[in-house]
């Protein structure tokens, strides 16, 4: 139950002053929600200083000055399309204060002649006269001194005006309660930080700029405070998770050595560290939640089958969930390849499995004949039923929601214990990423390539070389290699996406099929019907087609060996660690890879900086990272996509020591208070109702 000092923060918005039934939608709308708290945590951006009081005629052009004046006289205008204007003076000079569709009496009330009155706004120089147009505050000296010098200034859109908004924040901002501290009073106060309602307060009244910057004690505050409701709620579903009992799965190792002597060259040591400690993850009786990161290439499918043949070696099941048909599809060929010849029974599943012989697949399954399962998230439908499903592993997750990943799990036998989970991602998440996605989760690094790789050769050219770029797809295709041309992200719509892929698809056609061929030239995009995209792909990997138009759909895993030159049109539209995992699709056989960034310019500065980087590494963790500082957490991966959370006050980019604070704060915590029965305990309870990371708290009662 919600504690009742919270009650304020979550009752609606409509119940604050001035925030009637027309404006709340608005508000809400802006702030990202309709309750109290929602305008807690919309902090301003800027702020208006009116403490600068010069004389008139020291007053600087393009400043914000708040000026006494004695008013001289008022020059109401015969035609309503001229301004107002009324002149005025201080012991040094003149000036003019304007007025469009100024209303006569209220001005002449407001600013009587011969009466000393105070005006605050921006300060311009017309035809070499100071001049202010609608003063923003006006009024007697002791009507201005009662008005804050300094406003803060809120992120705004249509249809709010920012004196209202403000005055509501205002409203709500009264409604904030003191709460008992949830920070460690020794922290708290080598760290200098205010209390939480303190800080609240200081976050929204700003005195000068330096209030504003991420690094200022209260905006610290409050940044810790919802990085440690994260990590707590996580640390708390972890506990649980591993409580959960794992079961002791060993296999005898007669599957995986047979494996070794398959492959055609031997596992990088990386490869063989990361079977070690899945190994001992899965033969101890607590649940396994690992996360394989490794970049492009550096052989996680392998580390996989590894996990999924000692699965399989103790009698158990085993599924692979891949986030796209083709990925799935992909997967099952390559795995099959190995476990044809160790006679490991394989299956895939996809959307696209109806009727019969779904049915039958499905009757295998439950009947235990099925070994290992690779599909789409297929796997997840109810009538899916293993007959032991002892690991799970789960292929680029960044696709996948933190509920998808845990409803995979539950496909269990509840009697033998919990499935075990390996989630694989190839897109390298930045450390501060993943901490708030998954808390600690036990991580494996792939840190090594397969010995061999050279880096795949990245160029940036001017789109309106265009017909360079066609030369050079020409001879590599010509040179017996395959080329990928990945089309433009449009960002309007799917459709357009793929109306430019098309339009692309033909122009290339035109130009290099009569000298390559009938049929060199394939296209593949998202809309296509799976079969037709399979023919597309497939046409591609046996070189019938040679060149393969295509939207992002091949971005993830996808594998043809013989390509050896991917072009990006409008890379400049691309995220960093997608350029990456595009680029990744090449230079995958023996010969090197080649990456042509087509750009059109002129380039912002982030594009630049992005091609820049994507130029120079290589390092898939660097990019992320680099991913990370130019766009902000919540675009890196794409939140929404992502099962990232969102915060509200925490900046990854600027606070990433404060949450690795918050994360070993919070294990402490557990450690000491695992109940939060303690009086911080409970105040870290508010604490994690405050920052609606509540859905956690029921896993403490276990606790
Ligand atoms: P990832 O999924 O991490 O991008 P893959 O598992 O698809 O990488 O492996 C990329 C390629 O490297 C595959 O063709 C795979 O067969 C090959 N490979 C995997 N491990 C090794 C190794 N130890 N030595 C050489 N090649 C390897
Ligand atoms: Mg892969």
């Amino acid at each position: 139950m919600r504690p009742e000092s919270l009650f304020p923060a979550f009752a609606p918005i409509t119940s604050l002053k001035g925030c009637g039934p027309k404006l709340a939608p608005l508000v809400e709308k802006l702030v990202g929600g309709g309750r109290v708290l929602d305008l807690w945590w919309h902090l301003p951006s800027g702020l208006i200083d009116r403490r600068y009081r010069p004389a008139v005629a020291e007053a600087e052009p393009g400043r914000i000055a708040t000026l006494e004046i004695t008013i001289d006289r008022h020059l109401p205008p015969r035609n309503p399309r001229i301004p107002y204007k009324i002149t005025a003076h201080d012991g040094s000079g003149r000036i003019t204060l304007v007025f469009f569709n100024g209303r006569e009496d209220f001005l002449k009330r407001s600013l009587p002649e011969g009466e000393i009155r105070l005006v605050s706004g921006l300060v311009e120089l017309f035809d070499g006269q100071v001049q202010m147009t609608h003063p923003d505050r006006f009024g007697t000296p002791e009507e201005i001194e009662q008005l804050a010098a300094v406003e803060p200034v809120y992120p705004l859109t249509a249809g709010v005006a920012p004196r209202t908004l403000a005055k509501i924040i205002d409203h709500a901002l009264a409604k904030a309660p003191p709460l008992p501290d949830w920070l460690d009073p020794e922290y708290k106060r080598r760290q200098d930080w205010p209390d939480w309602r303190e800080a609240l307060f200081a976050a929204h009244r700003p005195d000068s700029q330096v209030d504003l910057e991420k690094d200022s004690l209260p905006l610290q505050r409050l940044a810790y405070d919802e990085l440690l409701a994260n990590q707590l709620a996580l640390l708390l579903v972890r506990r649980r998770l591993k409580r959960l009992s794992g079961r002791l799965l060993q296999g005898d190792g007669r599957l995986r050595d047979a494996l070794e002597k398959l492959l055609p060259w031997p596992l990088t040591n990386a490869q063989k560290q990361a079977n070690g400690e899945i190994a001992g993850d899965m033969a101890s009786d607590k649940r396994m939640l690992r996360l394989l990161q490794g970049d492009v290439g550096s052989g996680k499918t392998m580390v996989a089958l590894n996990a999924m043949l000692l699965c399989v070696e103790a009698g158990a099941q085993a599924a692979l969930m891949a986030p796209t048909e083709i990925l799935a599809r992909q997967h099952a060929e390559t795995l099959e390849r190995y476990c044809s010849q160790l006679g490991v029974t394989l299956a895939l599943l996809t959307g696209r499995d109806k009727g019969k012989a779904r049915a039958a697949l499905l009757q295998r399954l439950a009947a235990g004949e099925i070994d290992i399962l690779v599909g789409t998230h297929a796997l997840f439908q109810d009538d899916v039923v293993f007959k032991d499903l002892a690991l799970a592993v789960i292929d680029e997750q960044h696709r996948f929601g933190v509920s998808q990943r845990l409803g995979l799990a539950a496909k269990g036998q509840r009697d033998k214990g919990g499935v075990d989970v390996l989630v694989m991602t190839a897109t390298p998440i930045p450390r501060t990423l993943s901490l708030t996605a998954y808390g600690d989760m036990d991580v494996s690094k792939l840190t090594e390539k397969p010995p061999g790789r050279a880096p795949v050769d990245t160029r940036t050219i001017a789109s309106d070389r265009f017909l360079d770029v066609v030369g050079a797809v020409k001879r590599k295709i010509q040179s017996g290699e395959r080329v990928y041309w990945v089309c433009p992200l449009v960002e309007e719509s799917e459709q357009s996406d793929l109306a430019a892929a098309a339009e692309r698809h033909s122009a290339l056609k035109l130009a290099l099929e009569p000298e390559l061929g009938e049929g060199s030239v394939g296209l593949v995009h998202g809309q296509m019907g799976a079969a037709e995209k399979d023919a597309a792909m497939e046409a591609f990997a046996s070189g019938r087609s040679k060149l393969l138009v295509a939207t992002t759909v091949i971005e993830v895993g996808v594998d043809v060996p013989e390509a050896t030159l991917i072009v990006i049109e409008h890379a400049e539209r691309f995220g960093l660690a997608q350029l990456h995992q595009l680029r990744g699709r090449v230079g995958r056989g023996g010969k090197p890879g080649a990456c042509l960034l087509v750009y059109s310019g002129p380039l912002g500065e982030t594009a630049r900086a992005r091609l820049k980087t994507i130029r120079e590494t290589d390092d898939g963790f660097q990019i992320a990272e680099e991913d990370l500082k130019l766009r902000g957490a919540g675009e890196v991966l794409g939140t929404r996509q992502s099962g990232l959370p969102e915060f509200r006050l925490a900046d990854l980019a600027a606070h990433a020591e404060l949450l690795a604070t918050a994360r070993d704060d919070a294990k402490l915590i557990l450690e000491r208070d695992p109940k939060l029965a303690s009086p911080r305990g409970r105040a870290l309870l508010e604490l994690l109702y405050l920052f609606e990371r509540d859905a956690a708290i029921q896993y403490l009662q276990s606790g």
